[in-house]
């Protein structure tokens, strides 16, 4: 059998520790932040080292094994049945070059680490929304965090990596040396190797930034989404945030926002957000990485979740009606859309520079359906998120939102199921780290659906 001595392999091998089903850890270490999925790994190799990535790689593909990459364990890849999860959370060091402007990051590194090493330096790149993500894991999956519009997504900041190539065989430095996979690692998805460090510019910012947000009774959801929606397309970059929609009736009507400027500066661009009297304020002069916590109660690990986003051509009134009327019906008090505007950084990208793609739209929505781990209450929870992008389909452009549920292999497929020139790059790219296509084992069932 395929997994006959690979545990006694991999401990004879690496560094790190070894996981298998009945040791203590298994199920943590199984397991990703959405508890639908519900996977057995034959061994979870927890690598302390470059050395450690590539042993536990060969041990796989001696034995002709599926393998999963785990970085912070956000997306529903980062585990598999019958196959070798390779853990690279222990990969978690983060080291700051201030005078150059640049971080050097393991693969396991996260958020949390990287934000609050750079703010001690002053500076700062646009990361995940959630401090837990894996750095490594959200570049590859193109990268939105609050400061997009201001930095562009994480991706756009990538200057280089080591990456083990599948079988382990190879190690490729994105960047000079090897600038096709520099590109391809820029907001191109999974399945290009294993990165064991990461190399991102840094970008001034002030670590006391004007942000928060302001909350309003949801009946004004409609008054407070249209302003939000005035001042976001016509605001100044250094202006990001997201118009957020708890579920239900009773739910948060909030207008997040963070102003990577001077804060005399962020007040003078919220200043119409405020006029329209909050009920809460909570915007005010705060710590970036006070900021980046801000959603962590929202998303706790271990939640059922059913997530679906896209890019917006336009958002009209009629689009907000559509849209509060349907995050108005209850669902699981977790679950919540953010609408977040684009514009800004994001629409001066240099297309050649990235795998990633960000359509020519205003607008991007994220709805997050997350609700205990109780499967009695999937279909209401599930129903609430496709409730929300049913209505808002009609200004939906047929591009889906590559990397929000998880790097896929696959994110430049067109809604035909034809490769365009870009897919066609990334796939050789691809075909060249990973001919046998070991690490891209099957996305869980859970999320399949026809495509757009
Ligand atoms: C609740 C929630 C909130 C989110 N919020 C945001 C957000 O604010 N901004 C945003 O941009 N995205 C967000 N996402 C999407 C997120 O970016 C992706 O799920 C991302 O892939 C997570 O990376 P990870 O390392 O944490 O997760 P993992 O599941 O560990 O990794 C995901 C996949 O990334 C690849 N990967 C990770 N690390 C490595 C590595 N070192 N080498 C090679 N491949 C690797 C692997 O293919 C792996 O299977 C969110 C997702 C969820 C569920």
């Amino acid at each position: 059998m395929a997994e006959d001595g690979l545990a006694a392999a991999l401990r004879a091998r690496i560094e790190g520790e070894v996981v298998v089903a009945g040791d203590p850890g298994y199920d943590r270490l199984r397991s990703v932040f959405n508890a639908r999925i519900d996977r057995r790994p034959l061994a979870i190799a927890r690598c302390a080292s470059r050395e450690d990535v590539v042993a536990a790689l060969a041990a796989g593909a001696e034995r002709g094994l599926p393998v999963a990459v785990r970085g912070g364990g956000t997306s529903d890849l980062a585990t598999l049945d019958a196959g070798l999860v390779v853990d690279v959370g222990p990969l978690d060091r983060v080291a700051i070059d201030p005078e150059a402007a640049t971080v050097r990051v393991g693969g396991g590194a996260t958020w949390r680490e990287l934000d609050a090493a750079a703010q001690e330096h002053g500076l700062a790149v646009t990361g995940a929304r959630v401090p837990r993500l894996g750095v490594a894991g959200v570049a590859l999956a193109g990268g939105s965090g609050w400061l997009e519009r201001a930095l562009g997504p994480t991706c756009a900041s990538v200057v280089g990596a080591e990456v083990v190539l599948a079988g382990g065989g190879r190690t490729a430095r994105a960047g000079d040396e090897d600038p096709d996979l520099l590109w391809a690692l820029r907001g191109g998805g999974g399945g290009l190797g294993v990165v064991t460090e990461l190399e991102l510019r840094l970008h001034p910012l002030d670590p006391t930034l004007l942000s928060g947000f302001l909350g309003f009774p949801r009946e004004r959801a409609l008054e407070v989404g249209g302003a939000f929606r005035d001042l976001l397309e016509h605001g100044p970059d250094e202006l990001g945030g997201a118009l957020m929609l708890g579920a239900g009736i009773g739910g948060a009507c909030s207008a997040v926002v963070a102003f990577a400027g001077s804060v005399a500066n962020g007040e003078e661009a919220v200043a119409p957000l405020r006029a329209l009297g909050p009920s809460i304020d909570a915007v005010a002069p705060n710590e970036y990485t006070a900021l980046q916590h801000l959603f962590d109660v929202r998303n706790p690990h271990g939640s059922r979740v059913h997530l679906r986003g896209g890019y917006l051509r336009e958002l009209p009134d009629e689009a907000l009606e559509r849209v509060i009327a349907a995050a108005n019906r209850p669902a699981a008090a977790l679950s919540h859309l953010l609408l977040q505007p684009l514009g800004g950084a994001l629409e001066r990208l240099d297309p050649d520079a990235m795998a990633l793609r960000i359509p020519d739209a205003p607008w991007a929505y994220r709805c997050f359906g997350l609700w205990p781990p109780v499967e009695s209450l999937d279909r209401g929870a599930i129903d609430w998120v496709d409730g929300i992008a049913a209505a808002l389909e009609p200004y939906a452009l047929a591009t889906s939102d590559p990397g929000f549920l998880a790097p896929r292999p696959d994110p430049y497929r067109s809604a035909t199921g034809g490769a365009d020139e870009r897919a066609t790059r990334l796939e050789s790219i691809r075909q060249r780290c990973d001919p046998e296509g070991t690490l891209r084992p099957d996305p869980p069932a859970i999320h399949a659906r026809a495509p757009r």
